[in-house]
């Protein structure tokens, strides 16, 4: 597995990447398949989208046989981490518990997943600062208007 930092991935890529996460080898008949009632999309695009994906090196094709074999150069779970990440890298800094408030909003969550929050946020309280610094250039947020 490679690290996926520098890899970026479509949304419509994203639906290529969960399809082979889920199945580890897969040929493009399976993939074809198994997008087939969700996404409505012809056999070519699936085609080219997986051979995006090669290109990227986020996928990697075998010859067995007669046909491909696609498996997962990158883990889902360092792609997922990466992916949000991402997103809070794109506002400031300060807004980051604001963000993450609104993605606990939208989320189900179990029982388990909520004690977890809990014990992971109490044991970042008692190092969390009483503000976070703002590291943006000046004139890309709000914080360096007077
Ligand atoms: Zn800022």
């Amino acid at each position: 597995m490679i690290i996926p930092t520098k890899i970026t991935i479509s949304e419509a890529e994203w639906e290529i990447m969960r399809v082979v996460w889920a199945h580890q080898t897969v040929t493009s008949r399976e993939v074809i398949d198994t997008l087939d009632n969700k996404m409505n999309w012809k056999q070519s695009t699936i085609k080219t989208l997986i051979g995006r994906l090669v290109e990227k090196k986020a996928l990697k094709k075998e010859k067995y046989g007669r046909k491909f074999l696609y498996s997962a150069n990158i883990s889902e779970n360092e792609t997922v981490r990466s992916f949000s990440e991402d997103i809070l890298g794109r506002v400031c800094q300060k807004d980051n518990g604001r963000v993450i408030q609104q993605l606990v909003e939208k989320s189900v969550l179990s029982q388990e997943d909520i004690e977890q929050l809990i014990i992971q946020l109490q044991d970042k309280l008692i190092n969390a600062p009483v503000e976070v610094p703002c590291e943006c250039a000046p004139g890309q947020c709000d914080c360096h208007v007077a």
